[in-house]
């Protein structure tokens, strides 16, 4: 089947929120939807430019002087150089980026994600960000990559559309690509430029090598959103916009996502304790009330909701500089005592932590990090 699907909206509430959402099928089993969100959440997306980037050395500021008077096969062979230098320093950051990132200096300041410390903590674009990561975990896991950049045979934004080809090919599979498995394909790309490596992902897998989801501020009250979803996904909205219809006959799936999405938010937090009216799950009463009650790792849905409220449902790590961490993401419930160490179930005892500091944790009270946060 071969749909092709265009459709736009925009929307304004009492509450201040916009959407514009386009859809737009043209494969028979791939999706590419995109939307404009307005919401009353002020994102805080703006780089600090208030840092002395642009202060010289006092030998850069006589070159800089005398620029000018540099004949054009000078300036070329300065320009080289400077292009040289550019990319040590790249190296540089990359090795340097993945020596912090084994210490977990990131956590340990009080950030949920290494990619939150550097946009927040260094001031990286976003997409500088994304893409030195990406570049730093194909290095992790294929050595030879660490050596091809350095000798100039691959490039940062090649190894990082690298990885996310790997990481989606795994998504798929839904198991780790061997090592020989991520050698050959960095092998296949090897000295190409991003657009090359780009057509041999799409020879390798068309589905993996589709594009990658994006989120895009567009103004502090708009993100453009940018998602691909599989046939499968795309009948279900279709049938929920169906049942929606009454309620939205417009059929705005920017109306529609937000109304499924606050019905998700309330079933989830019921289901995980979060909310006033958590019903306490049965099956892990006993069934019969004389029976001598053994002490359970699993901790009560009351007790999970007071640490998740008293939390306001962030993480409550507290960095080595005074930062908490805030992180919303993957937040799980952490004995301060642990319960294999004799810790109790005691609200007290109990802090709401995301799971990157969940883990971190660990290392405190056992001595090793027991997931690895680099998946
Ligand atoms: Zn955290």
């Amino acid at each position: 089947m071969r749909m092709n699907t265009n459709m736009n909206m925009s929307i304004n509430t009492n509450t201040n929120t916009n959407m514009n959402m386009s859809i737009n099928t043209n494969t028979n089993m791939n999706t590419n939807m995109s939307m404009n969100m307005n919401t009353n959440t002020n994102t805080n997306m703006n780089m600090n430019t208030n840092t002395n980037i642009l202060s010289f050395s006092k030998s850069e500021a006589v070159e800089l002087n005398n620029l000018k008077k540099l004949s054009d096969a000078a300036l070329i062979e300065g320009f080289k150089n400077l292009i040289l230098r550019e990319k040590r320093l790249g190296d540089l950051i990359l090795l340097n980026l993945q020596e912090m990132n084994s210490r977990r200096i990131y956590a340990q300041l009080g950030y949920g994600s290494l990619f939150e410390f550097l946009v927040k903590y260094f001031h990286l674009s976003e997409s500088s960000a994304y893409q030195r990561i990406n570049a730093m975990k194909l290095i992790q896991s294929i050595p030879e990559a660490r050596a091809a950049l350095v000798s100039g045979e691959t490039n940062l934004s090649t190894m990082a559309a690298t990885q996310g080809f790997i990481r989606k090919l795994e998504s798929e599979k839904k198991a780790v690509l061997s090592f020989q498995e991520k050698k050959d394909i960095f092998d296949t790309v090897k000295g190409k430029t991003q657009k090359e490596a780009q057509a041999a992902f799409v020879t390798l897998n068309p589905t993996a090598a589709l594009p990658a989801n994006k989120e895009k501020p567009l103004t502090a009250n708009h993100t453009l959103l940018q998602v691909t979803v599989d046939q499968e996904t795309l009948q279900l909205l279709q049938e929920v916009k169906s049942l929606l219809s009454h309620e939205i006959p417009d059929g705005d799936l920017s109306k529609i996502l937000k109304k499924i999405s606050k019905e998700s938010v309330e079933i989830l937090k019921n289901k995980k304790g979060r909310s006033k009216g958590s019903k306490i799950q049965t099956k892990h009463r006993s069934s019969k009330p004389c029976e001598i009650k053994k002490p359970s790792r699993y901790i009560p849905i009351e007790t999970r909701r007071l640490v998740f409220q008293k939390a306001q449902g962030r993480c409550e790590f507290i960095g080595s500089d005074g930062k908490r961490c805030e992180s919303h993401y993957q937040l799980e419930i952490d004995h301060k005592l642990a319960w294999s160490q004799g810790g109790s179930h005691d609200e007290a005892n109990l802090s709401c932590l995301c799971k990157v500091h969940n883990t971190f944790r660990t290392k405190e009270t056992h001595g090793y990090w027991w997931r690895d946060l680099d998946r």
